[in-house]
Order: structure tokens, then C-alpha cells, then sequence
């Protein structure tokens, strides 16, 4: 198959699919009945057998339990990567409180993942449908985002799993680290990631950065736009502040929460930041 036939059907789904949208019966104001959530997605690749992969099992990186593409999939050539930046609309709402979620986040948030949810399913049918196997780790039985390292919520360990979007997307070549462990695309931080594995071959997507950070100025914006003071110049991302925000978010907004101040009102918010 060639790439552009998978990256066509990929910005065909965004764009095409109702599901890409808030349903008028879950609105949580009238006027949001019909907002889409992504805009055109970015899609990156990486071979299966790509050395980078196994960096990432390094004390420090992920570990030992984030598992290798061919450990998902066997016979695996090709992880594919893609990036849905939020359109506007969702990222100008979430600028403006301070310390809550906008709407338009919650539900870019929630509804936003079951949609890319759906579309994983979709994409994994398609390219069975071309006769190649493929997966979505996310979907796939045997992830686990609960630590293997410690049970313990308030320790940094914990929030760790045996897959990590952003750091495939990172292999894939679509963008760095920032100080919030955001990654930043050409589309910006604000966003969320899928990927897949699968027999299929693509040819891989030019990692255009030495540095798993090159992209971040470290001008700190993030850090003082998190409510929780999660964030710090020293220490990056403290993760269990977030966590524990995000549950406050929960009691606030059930069934749905969110934060996303850290990708939202920063240079880094929409594309790559300038020095
Ligand atoms: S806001 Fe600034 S410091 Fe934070 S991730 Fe973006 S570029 Fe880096
Ligand atoms: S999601 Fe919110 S609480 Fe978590 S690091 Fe970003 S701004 Fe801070």
C-alpha cells in the first residue's frame, strides 16, 4: 500500500467523520452542538525494528516494561504515529479560565479520545481489509498504564505504562519534548496521539531533531499557567500534582475532566515555539 492511500483515509476520517464533533444530545451548552474537536491530523512513521525503540526501555526513559513494537506485533515493519491538534475553538476556550477546564476542552477530552478511539478501530479494519495484520496498543488487551514500578500514586513511578503515544510519536518524527512532557509537532502541543503497529511497510518519517527536547525554549509559560504547580524550570513535570488536579477536576465535572493549561495560552500551543 502506498502512504499516501493510509494518510489520505487518516484526513479523510477527521475530517469527514460526525463523530469528530460534539453530539447535540451531550452538548454541555447549546451553542456547542456540532464543534469538532481536531483539526487536519499529522501522521509519522517509524520502522518496527527502529533502534530508538529500545532506547526507551532505559531505567530513566520508560523502563523495562514498555514493550517494542514486535513484542505487540510479531511480524511488525511500521509504527505509525498521528498527531490531532485541537482546532481553535477548543484551544482559544481553554486560554481563557485560569484554573478550570473550558467546556470545549472537556469535551475534546472526552468525547475527542472516544472518537480517536472509534477511528483506531477503523484504521486497524482498514488495513486488515488490505491484508496486512495491525494493532493499536492503546485498544490492545495488554496495555497497562498502571506502573509495574510502585502502587504508590504520590510517587512519580507511578504514572508510567508499556506504551507511550507520545514517545512513539517522538520515534516517528513528529515533534519533542516540553517542559510539561507535552510533545511539540509543527501542529503545536495542543493536541492527543493514536498510533498503530502494523505488517505493513512505510517508509519511515525524517526525525528532523537531535535532542528529545529541542523544541522547548524552557521559557517556563507552561509552568505558570498549571494551576497545580506541577511544573518547574528545576524539576519539569511532577506528575502526581497533576493526577491529583485531575481528580479535583473529576469531582467538579463528572463524567468528564481535563486540564490542558499547560498546552494552551503557551508560544509552544500551535506550532513549533521561535527562540
Ligand atoms: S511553554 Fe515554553 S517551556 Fe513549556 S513546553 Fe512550551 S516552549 Fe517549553
Ligand atoms: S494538565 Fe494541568 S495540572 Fe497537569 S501539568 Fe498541565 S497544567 Fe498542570
Amino acid at each position: 500500500m502506498e502512504k499516501e492511500q493510509l494518510t489520505g483515509h487518516i484526513n479523510d476520517l477527521v475530517k469527514d467523520s460526525p463523530d469528530n464533533s460534539v453530539a447535540s444530545d451531550v452538548a454541555l451548552r447549546p451553542d456547542l452542538a456540532g464543534m469538532p474537536f481536531f483539526d487536519e491530523p499529522l501522521a509519522g512513521f517509524a520502522a518496527a525494528d527502529d533502534p530508538y525503540f529500545a532506547e526507551l526501555k532505559k531505567p530513566g526513559v520508560i523502563g523495562e516494561h514498555f514493550l517494542l513494537p514486535r513484542d505487540w506485533l510479531r511480524e511488525a515493519k511500521t509504527v505509525v504515529s498521528v498527531f490531532f491538534p485541537h482546532t481553535k475553538q477548543v484551544k482559544t476556550a481553554n486560554r481563557k479560565n485560569k484554573e478550570w477546564p473550558a467546556d470545549e476542552w472537556l469535551h475534546a477530552r472526552i468525547e475527542g479520545q472516544a472518537f480517536i478511539a472509534g477511528f483506531c478501530r477503523h484504521i486497524t479494519a482498514f488495513l486488515k481489509d488490505q491484508g496486512f495484520d495491525c494493532i493499536a496498543p492503546a485498544l490492545d488487551p495488554r496495555f497497562s498504564a498502571k506502573s509495574p514500578l510502585t502502587a504508590d500514586t504520590t510517587q512519580q513511578d507511578y504514572y508510567t505504562s508499556n506504551w507511550s503515544e507520545r514517545h512513539a510519536a517522538h520515534v516517528c518524527g513528529l515533534g519533542t519534548f516540553g517542559l510539561s512532557r507535552g510533545l511539540i509537532t509543527a501542529r503545536g502541543v495542543s493536541g492527543r496521539f493514536a498510533s498503530f503497529i502494523t505488517t505493513a511497510c512505510f517508509e519511515p518519517t525524517p526525525r528532523l531533531y537531535s535532542g528529545a527536547q529541542d523544541y522547548c525554549t524552557r521559557c517556563g509559560a507552561c509552568a505558570r499557567r498549571c494551576p497545580a504547580k506541577a511544573i518547574s524550570l528545576e524539576a519539569g513535570k511532577n506528575h502526581p500534582p497533576c493526577s491529583q488536579f485531575l481528580d479535583r477536576t473529576t469531582e467538579k465535572y463528572r463524567p468528564r475532566y481535563g486540564c490542558g493549561k499547560c498546552q494552551t495560552g503557551v508560544p509552544c500551543e500551535s506550532g513549533i515555539p521561535k527562540r
